[in-house]
């Protein structure tokens, strides 16, 4: 039977979404490696675009960190389960999921990813966290999926995914998880009209990388950052933004909506040089679907603030 809401209001501040089993599969007899930072997806907003001309071919959102070999991942914008398979990873092989925020081209694929993860047929166990609308979301997706997976529990044998899967909500920033191998904390980041909106910071044994979510110009995430190795941040490219707005006709709101909720790359160049981070890996392009805006006008700008090192992000790329 499915769980009601009832059911998740169970400790404090966490929604436990069912109780999880199979504890660990992925990497519990490898030796600890190095910490792995795998852009999945680089392209912000929720439209899909596809590779050939015309186009960047760039996957909505979605950022893969493997620590001590457990997948670790930041949002999951459409297409997020193609890319962790194309990055390598079997998909029951993730642990762990966080989102920043509820824009669509950051969650629209977390009910499918867990599905995607269940039907694989082996043991899968991942932990979700994020904003409030979590649990909801996530059993809403059952609800949508009911009569599939109720037909292959039945027909197929299969273990009830709705008791697979642990979600925790959380309201305030702060300390997230904690484990053997990372720290993961959160900060709020300014994403108007959107409350809750956080940025991520992992800190393993070998490696900090702070996520900055979708933000706009945010002098506190420089705070949130200060010392880490690497900072990934979302970018806007004003003159790119400028000709798409005026090809439609909600040119005016939506240009509001996106000079008030992002960053441009100066400012971006700022927050990475008043953190004091060694390199900047710049992500979710808005616009994310102009193939003539070359890399450096992506980093042209930034480059002016930070003198570290920058990266302008690509699908599939590792840090
Ligand atoms: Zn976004
Ligand atoms: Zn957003």
């Amino acid at each position: 039977m499915r769980p009601n809401r009832r059911d998740f209001l169970s400790q404090a501040g966490t929604f436990v979404f069912a109780s999880a089993l199979l504890r660990s599969v992925a990497g519990a007899s490898e030796g600890q490696s190095k910490t792995r930072l795998i852009l999945l997806g680089t392209k912000g907003g929720p439209s899909v675009s596809e590779r050939g001309p015309g186009n960047s071919g760039r996957s909505n959102p979605s950022t893969l960190l493997v620590i001590n070999n457990v997948p670790y991942l930041v949002d999951c914008g459409y297409g997020a389960s193609r890319q962790l398979v194309r990055a390598g990873f079997e998909l029951h092989r993730l642990r762990h999921i966080f989102i920043t925020h509820h824009h669509s081209d950051h969650n629209l694929e977390l009910g499918t990813l867990l599905y995607n993860a269940w039907i694989t047929g082996t043991p899968v166990e991942i932990d979700a966290y994020g904003p409030p609308g979590l649990v909801k979301m996530v059993q809403d997706f059952f609800s949508y999926q009911q009569f599939d997976i109720d037909t292959r529990i039945v027909d197929e044998g299969r273990p009830d995914p709705r008791k697979l899967f642990a979600c925790h909500e959380f309201e305030k920033p702060g300390l997230v998880l904690q484990n053997d191998d990372v720290k993961v904390s959160s900060c709020f980041v300014p994403h108007p009209p959107i409350k809750y909106a956080y940025a991520y910071r992992f800190d393993t044994r070998d490696r900090s990388i702070v996520i900055s979510g979708d933000t706009a110009y945010a002098p506190e995430l420089a705070n949130f950052a200060k010392g880490a190795d690497v900072l990934v941040h979302e970018v806007m490219y004003m003159p790119a933004v400028e000709a798409l707005v005026k090809q439609l006709p909600n040119a005016k709101r939506l240009r509001e909506h996106l000079v008030a909720a992002h960053t441009l790359p100066a400012d971006v160049g700022k927050i990475a040089a008043a953190a004091g981070v060694r390199m900047l890996v710049l992500t979710h392009f808005v616009p994310g679907d102009d193939p003539s805006i070359a890399d450096d006008d992506w980093a042209a700008d930034a480059r002016k603030f930070f003198k570290g090192r920058i990266v302008v992000g690509k699908d599939l790329m590792e840090i």
